[in-house]
């Protein structure tokens, strides 16, 4: 991956999440407050914008960017989960042009781990970590048997997507959703969901 393709990533996932906008917002007003697509879709717009006034050279510094800017521009709990995995990652990769799938798995890593660490979210709390965590996973599987990018991601997104789908039969244990107790069971986990969409979005370009 260098940061063109890194910027493409960036931008299939701000193209999935406004194309899912609805049904997210849809997913966060059965448990949550209604604004999941609105906030993510604010977001990756940002995000496309700033990576387009200058582009960086490096994949690292694209996440690193792309975090930031969702940390500054959304408000939701979203924004820093997703803006603090972004920079992490970023952060973990070599500041060369270009990065190899085993430097990705490392980078995917350190994301997950600081989204562990900002939200305290556990596998089986029905958050965006029950996506993230098998997708990456899967990613870093693929990656030790030999996939390139485009096998470890496609790995990875679909993944992503069982584990989303598999936050429904959950109760909420962390966020806005874990105030309805027994009440968020049946419900799919909205960021699960635009997990999923942004590990596809990945599969897609690469
Ligand atoms: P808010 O809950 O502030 O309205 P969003 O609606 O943008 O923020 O995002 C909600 C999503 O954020 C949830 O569906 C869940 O996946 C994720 N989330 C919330 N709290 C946590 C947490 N502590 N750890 C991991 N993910 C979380
Ligand atoms: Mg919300």
């Amino acid at each position: 991956m260098d940061a063109t393709l890194a910027r493409k990533w960036m931008e299939a996932a701000a193209a999935a999440i406004a194309a899912g906008a609805d049904r997210l917002t849809r997913l966060d007003s059965a448990i949550g407050d209604g604004d999941h697509g609105a906030n993510l879709n604010r977001g990756f717009t940002a995000v496309v914008a700033t990576l387009e006034k200058a582009p960086p050279e490096s994949v690292s510094e694209v996440l690193v960017k792309a975090g930031t800017t969702l940390i500054s521009r959304v408000g939701g709990a979203s924004g820093p989960l997703y803006g603090s995995a972004l920079r992490a990652a970023g952060k973990a990769l070599p500041a060369t042009s270009e990065v190899q799938p085993p430097d990705l798995a490392v980078a995917l890593r350190a994301g997950l781990e600081a989204v562990r660490k900002l939200g305290g979210a556990a596998p089986g709390d029905k958050t965006l970590v029950d996506a993230y965590a098998p997708a990456l996973d899967a990613f870093e599987e693929a990656v030790a048997g030999g996939a390139d990018l485009s096998g470890a991601a496609g790995a990875a997104a679909r993944a992503a997507r069982v584990g989303a789908e598999a936050t429904v039969p959950l109760q909420a244990r962390k966020g806005r959703a874990s105030y309805l107790g027994e009440r968020s069971i049946g419900h799919q986990d909205p960021g699960a969901v635009s997990t999923s969409l942004i590990f596809e979005a990945l599969a897609e370009v690469a």
